[in-house]
């Protein structure tokens, strides 16, 4: 899937920043003498929309962005850290008064230390910022920031201020998605809509109010959710210490969307001085989590290198749970090379920790060695039953030891369980093949299309379903699913070229 992709493009998001502003002049998006016939469907833009984007269409719009995300080349598809993000920001979130829409939290792979929110509720976090923070409350305290903008409809706001520069960058993102939406599932032209949409709050550059806001929401989001409120104060510092040694750099970094002030500093260091202390010990999976993402960053043989040698440090100078996730991170970095004798060793130094984390990553080693991991899975899914990632190599062993039934019926009841996540459609899709059940594998495989924003492709799956079968009453349902599909493409491509013009 998308992190192993063969398109590795230089970020996408950060490309996009220098690109923005270079698409598609046109009028303003909000102009009043906007045609009033719509196709039925679409929602209307409403009275309010002078002032904000309305709920509904920002909802679309930001499916529509994530849809093309997923393929994204940077979009981490990891299921440990998608799992771990995700979690993080519905404990958050759930803490935020008058969010109107629920929030998805995903990662990027990108060293900048940054993080942004997309329209409808997504909010993405770079891998540079779990990477460089020190402690699970200070990446809780960025991640609540960007929920907090979402929370007071800053960007719907923003992006309807009406300013030539919002609307040139609506119209670019716009542009990039119906060329998505055109293609047949093509990365490239889905990498170009999700890293249009990535600057859109640099774009926006909130205000000096709205930042107090976020930050102010954010530390009452986290105090509430558990985390240390002093992470905020402290990843401030750090922030700040990192913008005046980047500042001959172009933007990109954290201070460069949400600009520091001395005021910003100080107010939450005096908000923070005043709460009671609470303090808090770093969960396993935050530093697991941090430790995989090192290696997930480091894209040639020097980072590489420097990050192996970055965690060898971390495990002869730490103890406890900080210095198993650094054997832990060892041993991957290690497995990505395939160095397996090297993950062995650096693996066993770790054991005595039990996770999530390490029972995947002796269940990757076995079946990279071609042996039977049927049993060890079957145990580690026992033992996490919650963990999205064990259930995939179970899925996986199930598959290469032949049991291609039993791994179906699993498949089966995780996507009931997962319903959102698009690989175990995949997976599913694969192990339908296997069994020789056709029409089975390509409509599962046109879920998988459609959940990744490839209508067209989806279509297609469907279509081939549809020759494949005799069955009357199976034709009319894939008949109807195409006819659904087709009228959702219909509306998105009404939708964005309305953005368009
Ligand atoms: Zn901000």
């Amino acid at each position: 899937m998308t992190t192993d992709s063969p398109f590795r493009i230089e970020s996408s998001w950060r490309r996009l920043r220098r690109s923005a502003t270079a698409v598609l002049l046109s009028s303003s998006l909000l102009a009043p003498g906007l045609p009033q016939a719509q196709p039925a469907g679409i929602p209307s833009m409403g009275a309010a929309s002078s002032t904000e984007l309305s709920p509904a269409l920002e909802t679309l719009l930001g499916k529509a962005i994530m849809e093309q995300g997923r393929r994204d080349p940077t979009y981490i598809n990891d299921p440990d850290v998608r799992q771990y993000l995700a979690a993080m920001g519905a404990k958050l979130s759930g803490q935020a008064s008058g969010l109107g829409q629920p929030v998805q939290v995903f990662g990027v792979r990108d060293p900048q230390i940054n993080a942004f929110a997309l329209p409808g509720g997504y909010v993405g976090v770079n891998s540079g910022l779990v990477v460089q923070s020190e402690s699970e409350s200070e990446l809780a305290s960025v991640v609540a920031h960007e929920i907090a903008h979402v929370a007071q409809r800053h960007i719907a706001r923003g992006m309807t201020q009406g300013s030539q520069s919002n609307t040139i960058m609506m119209a670019s993102i716009a542009a990039a998605l119906l060329a998505a939406m055109a293609g047949s599932g093509d990365l490239a032209m889905g990498v170009a809509a999700f890293g249009q949409a990535a600057a859109i709050d640099q774009q926006l550059g909130f205000s000096r109010q709205a930042e107090q806001e976020a930050d102010r929401l954010g530390l009452e989001m986290m105090r509430k959710a558990g985390f240390d409120p002093r992470g905020m104060a402290r990843m401030f510092g750090r922030l700040s210490s990192v913008s005046r040694l980047n500042e001959s750099m172009s933007g990109g970094g954290y201070h460069s969307t949400h600009p520091l002030s001395v005021q910003r500093m100080s107010d939450i260091e005096n908000r923070v001085r005043e709460l009671p202390q609470q303090s808090r010990e770093d969960g396993g999976d935050y530093l697991f989590v941090r430790a995989k993402l090192r290696v997930i960053q480091a894209k040639d043989a020097r980072s590489q290198r420097e990050v192996r040698e970055t965690l060898q440090h971390e495990a002869s100078t730490r103890s406890g749970a900080a210095q198993a996730a650094a054997w832990y991170g060892l041993a991957y970095a290690e497995l990505v090379r395939g160095e397996l004798d090297a993950a062995d060793k650096a693996l066993a130094q770790a054991s005595v920790v039990k996770s999530p984390h390490m029972a995947q990553m002796r269940i990757q080693l076995a079946l990279r060695r071609g042996a039977d991991a049927v049993q060890m899975a079957r145990d580690a899914w026992r033992d996490w039953p919650q963990s999205q990632g064990v259930a995939l190599l179970l899925a996986e062993a199930l598959q290469k030891a032949g049991k291609d039934g039993e791994g179906v019926a699993f498949l089966e009841e995780r996507v009931g369980q997962w319903p959102e996540e698009p690989q175990f459609h995949e997976r599913l899709a694969q192990g339908y093949e296997r069994l020789g059940e056709a029409v089975k594998a390509r409509s599962t495989m046109a879920t998988y299309y459609e959940m990744v924003g490839a209508l067209p492709t989806a279509v297609q799956q469907l279509r081939q379903a549809r020759n494949l079968t005799d069955d009357f009453y199976l034709q009319s349902e894939l008949d109807t699913r195409i006819r659904e599909l087709r009228e959702r493409q219909d509306m998105e491509r009404e939708l964005l070229k309305r953005f368009k013009t």
